[in-house]
């Protein structure tokens, strides 16, 4: 299965956001559980990003370019789906 870098990056937000969600429930709720799970989810959702949000054209990191560029800040090509 081969995940375009739009949608891996989707996934991400929405991995950390969930952990987010579930961490901070665990600690409210004192549920070790929920907190672990958060835990992976946060840690799925960086692990995807730093897979997945890169160029590929120049395969460079597009790390603190937020969102969905339209071209590659390291290379110049065109970033398409
Ligand atoms: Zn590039």
């Amino acid at each position: 299965m081969k995940l375009s870098r739009t949608t891996a990056l989707i996934i991400s937000i929405g991995c950390a956001m969930f952990g987010a969600l579930c961490g901070g429930l665990g600690a409210i709720l004192e549920l070790y559980v929920l907190e672990f799970i958060g835990l992976g989810l946060a840690l799925l959702g960086a692990v995807l990003t730093l897979i997945f949000h890169r160029c590929p054209h120049c395969g460079r990191f597009l790390g603190k370019h937020v969102g969905f560029p339209a071209y590659c800040p390291h290379c110049g090509e065109p970033l398409d789906d």
